[in-house]
């Protein structure tokens, strides 16, 4: 598989606030329960990269 994987890092994630990259993934393949970390579907995630250039503690990571 060529494609790269999104990942969630949690331990980066300080869990208290509201996701900004939950919006701005295009294809709103990230969820968010509460303040906690978000969660990715990443059968339904195209790997373009615009939630890792919106967390600002490097939790979501395409590698
Ligand atoms: S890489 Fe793109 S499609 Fe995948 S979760 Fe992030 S914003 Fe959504
Ligand atoms: S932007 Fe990053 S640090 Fe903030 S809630 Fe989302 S994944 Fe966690």
């Amino acid at each position: 598989m060529s494609e790269k994987t999104l990942h969630v890092i949690t331990r980066n994630c300080p869990q208290n606030h509201r996701c900004p990259a939950v919006s701005a993934c295009p294809v709103e393949c990230l969820k968010q329960e509460g303040y906690a970390a978000p969660t990715v579907d990443n059968d339904a995630c195209i790997s373009c990269g615009k939630c890792t250039r919106v967390c600002p503690m490097g939790a979501l990571i395409l590698s």
